[in-house]
This record gives C-alpha cells, structure tokens and sequence, in this order.
C-alpha cells in the first residue's frame, strides 16, 4: 500500500465506519415515510427541466419520423389506443371537454390539434415541451423538420442504411416485415447520396468509406448530435470483427450488381458497422442503439439482445465512442445495466416507461439507481401511434411515468437509508437532464 493511500484511510476511516453504522441500510421501510417522501419529493422532481435523450417527435402525416416503419402488429397493452389515461394526456396537453375516446369525442381532439398546428406553427410542439417541462429534446428523425423549432429539438439521424449497399432482394425476402424495412433502407441510403451528390455507388471501397465519412460530418454540420442504430430489426446484433481487406472484396462483387450470401453481406456489414463506431470516437458523436424488443412479428428478441452488444462496447478499440444504449435493453435492463460499468456506455430508459406502468418501472429505475446512477438517461420514445396516442400524449406519458416512478424509487431509498434526500435530488437531476447532457460537450442545454 501506498503511504498516501494509507493516510487517507486513517483519516477517513473512523468517518466511514461512523457513517455506515448511523445509515445502515434496511430491507423494510414504513409504508407511511415513504408516502411521506414522495408527496415532498414529486413536487421537486417536477421542477426539473428534462433533456428527453430519445423520442421521434412529429405529425402522424409525416414520414421523415424515423427511418423505418411500423408493420401491422400487436401492441402492448399501454400502447393501445384504449389506453384509458390517453384521456388524463388529451386533458392536460389540451384541455379536452370529455371523460372517454369515443369515436365521436375523439374527432374534437383531431380537430383541436389541427386548429393548433395551424394556429402555433412551430410553437406547437415546443409548447408541449413547456407543458411537460422538457427543456430540449433529441429529434431521432430520418431528417429534421422545418415545424420543429431547432432551439428545443436536436437531431439524432440513421446509419443503418450504409450496411445495405447491395441488391437486397434475398434480404427483402425473409419476411413481411424486412419487406417493409429493407426498401426504407435503401430509399434513406438514396438520400445520403443524393445529399452528396453521388449518382451511383463509387466504384472503389475506399470511396464507399470516405462517402460514409461525409455523410456524418456534413450531418454533424446541419447541427447532428449523434448517430443512431435500428439494426436489431433488421439482422443479428452479434458483430464480427472481419480486416478490411474481406470487406472491400466484397464490396467489389456485388457493388455494381448481384445478390450477396448471406454471410458475405454480414461480413461487409460487420466492418461497416465497426467503421462507423470508430468514426464516432473520432467525431465526437455519440453512437445510439436500439438495444430492446421491437415491434412486428418477426423481431428477433434472442438476435437482438443486447449482450450481443458487448464484444463492441468492451473493445478497447472503441474507448473514445460514447454508446447509449437506447431503451435500456428491455427487458433485459437489470443485466443490460451492468454494460455501463464500461465508462464510454450509457443507458437510456426510453420505452421501458411506456411499456412498463409506474409500478413496475420504479423497480427497474430503482436497481439502476442502485448500480451506475450517473449513467443513466432518460426519454420518452414519444412516437406518432395513432390519432389518440400521438407523438404529444406519449410525451406526456413518458414524463408522467418518469417522474412519478422516480419520485417513488427515491422515495423508498431514502426510507430505505440507501441515500439522503438531498442525495436522491441529485440522482433526480442526472437521470433527468444532466448525466444526458454531459455526454455532449456543450451542444445541448
Ligand atoms: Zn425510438
């Protein structure tokens, strides 16, 4: 032992063992302390400004919301427009009259926020931010929108499509769902090149590489934050490591035409995936993943689970990428959790809040507060679904969910004696806005 480290402990050791034994944790708390707690702390929590680390805020209308689209499938039960708190999201975000959604109600709610789109232009959804105290939100969108006002909403584009170059016929194939998301691919690759005006792929790989390499700088320049991954939708998150030299021999069979293998195209995608967290280090721009289950039939909830991820979040190759692993790897977020022990990996709770009720979620949030407190982030997924769960009542519903499960969780862990009061405010203000922040250098308030 170092003489330093030992002056330390002996100053600091009788403080230690004096503190643990006046806060001793304990596994039962009083039902009436912790009710207690949360009455003086809910309050608190809702004064604080959120940065929303992950939604995709837009018009049902509006097909530049993500980069892919939602197949007919079966929601979970809080996504439903049955959903009875819709009706407590219509009041509060717009004064609705009714007690219920029927068919006939529901078209005053359609109308008032027509009258209101019209009316705010691009207030209108920054006033839902000023309704729900979100200070600035992240726009994960397939490109911005001009009704969204760039001083509240930062963008957070695609890089999935770069992985899918090639005739994708025998990829489209697979199932009605790839049938779906595999043109959307191609269509959003169209528009980076179009953006950089490339009529065709580049004849050589090392032009493939440097087009994708423009495509995020000149996104960094239109004010992008981050780059983000869908890519468990659309094949196994389990990434080889292939040298470059594979990569660019396959990119020279088929760039000009033919369908690749199905193992030769994951092995060009593994190295583009790989170039591309790398570009992130180097760029400073935080790389987004979406780590949960996903919606449609034929999501692979075993090829993309998020341990998958953590031969790249483990490589010391990739020290200077700052990961967010978006949704938490739900619902595998007590073990996903344990992924942000690597100090460039963060957590995002988007989604978790709106598929699990406060109920269960606090319990979520709660063991990630108990481990890496400053590594987790919060956002609200919100998403145009339907005319009654809109991309503005699942605002609502992320805040909600968020702020009364954090207030709970706190609550029960300062009763707990885990943590002081003003402790758990301080946890309260990371998760909600500050640990997200740090993670960008300025750009984003
Ligand atoms: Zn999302």
């Amino acid at each position: 032992m170092k003489l330093e480290s030992q002056v330390l402990l002996s100053v600091f050791l009788p403080f230690m063992c004096g503190a643990s034994l006046f806060g001793q944790a304990r596994p039962l708390a009083s039902p009436a302390q912790v009710q207690e707690l949360y009455t003086r702390l809910l309050p608190q929590i809702e004064k604080i400004p959120i940065f929303d680390h992950h939604a995709h805020p837009g018009f049902p209308d509006d097909a530049d919301v993500d980069a892919m689209a939602a197949p007919p499938g079966s929601s979970p039960l809080r996504e439903r427009d049955t959903n009875p708190e819709l009706v407590a999201a219509a009041k509060a975000l717009f004064k609705y009259p009714y007690a219920d959604l029927s068919a006939e109600h529901a078209k005053w709610l359609v109308n008032r926020k027509a009258e209101l789109k019209k009316e705010k232009g691009i207030a209108y959804f920054s006033d839902i931010l000023d309704i729900l105290n979100i200070e600035q939100g992240v726009a994960n969108r397939a490109m911005m929108a001009d009704y969204l006002d760039r001083k509240r909403f930062v963008w957070v584009f695609f890089t999935d499509s770069f992985m899918w170059p090639f005739d994708n016929q025998k990829e489209r194939s697979r199932n009605v769902d790839e049938q779906v998301y595999i043109p959307l691919q191609e269509k959003m690759l169209h528009r980076w090149m179009e953006q950089e005006k490339l009529a065709r792929l580049p004849a050589a790989f090392e032009d493939y590489l440097k087009f994708i390499t423009q495509v995020l700088e000149d996104n960094q320049k239109k004010g992008g934050i981050a780059m983000k991954f869908e890519v468990a939708y659309f094949r196994p998150t389990r990434f080889g490591d292939p040298s470059r030299e594979q990569a660019e021999e396959i990119y020279k069979r088929y760039s000009g035409g033919g369908v690749p293998a199905e193992q030769e195209y994951r092995t060009f995608q593994d190295f583009i995936f790989r170039y591309l967290v790398r570009e992130g280090g180097r760029l400073h721009l935080p790389v987004h993943i979406h780590s949960a289950v996903g919606i449609g039939d034929y999501f692979s909830i075993s090829e993309g689970n998020v341990m998958n991820l953590e031969n790249i979040l483990r490589d010391p190759r990739y020290v200077d990428t700052v990961f967010v692993l978006i949704h938490g790897g739900y619902p595998l977020e007590r073990e996903a959790i344990w992924l942000a022990s690597v100090k460039n990996v963060y957590m995002d709770s988007s989604l978790m809040e709106v598929v699990m009720y406060p109920a269960a979620f606090k319990d979520s949030l709660r063991q990630w507060l108990e481990t890496f407190p400053d590594k987790i982030t919060f956002g609200t997924d919100s998403f145009p679904y339907n005319d009654a769960l809109g991309a503005e009542e699942s605002y609502w519903l992320g805040v909600q969910t968020g702020r009364t499960s954090l207030a709970a969780t706190l609550a029960e862990m300062v009763a707990a004696n885990e943590v002081s009061e003003s402790k758990a405010l301080e946890m309260a203000h990371g998760y909600l806005h500050d640990n997200a922040v740090r993670i960008y250098g300025g750009k984003v308030h």
